[in-house]
């Protein structure tokens, strides 16, 4: 069946007005499990899986926000976020780090990087999304 036009340009507007999250995560098993449960949620989600993916995807794909995993290869998420904070195109993208421990320097190291917030796995979804939520209307 050929979808008609109409639909087509509903498709088109609905996939234009969603929220464009780039998730930066190493783990498989995280990445996975945080994007099926964001798109659920009606983001849509891109996927970098080192640091150096997530700087570049985030100069190419413009997402409106970054939830970005501090221990990365490659480059790690401190860097990663200065360096994508020291560039004019998109130092403005809001970016939530993601740590495995609550460890009381982590919070303070991804705040001097140029986080805007802060979030420690695992993850508790209706927290993570009130974050965002406060970001993507500031
Ligand atoms: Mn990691």
């Amino acid at each position: 069946m050929i979808k008609s036009i109409y639909t087509i340009r509903r498709l088109y507007r609905q996939k234009n007005s969603m929220t464009k999250v780039l998730l930066v995560e190493d783990n498989e098993m995280n990445r996975d499990m945080l994007s099926r449960r964001l798109e659920r949620k009606g983001y849509e989600v891109l996927i970098a899986i080192d640091g150096a993916e997530g700087v570049s995807m985030g100069m190419e794909s413009k997402p409106d926000i970054i939830l970005m995993d501090m221990s990365l290869p490659i480059i790690d998420g401190w860097t990663a976020t200065q360096q994508l904070k020291t560039n004019p195109d998109t130092t403005n993208i809001p970016i939530i780090a993601l740590t495995a421990h609550a460890m009381g320097g982590d919070r303070e190291k991804a705040l001097a990087a140029g986080c805007d917030d802060y979030d420690t796995k695992p993850i508790d979804l209706p927290r993570l999304l009130s974050k965002m939520a406060n970001l993507l209307k500031a």
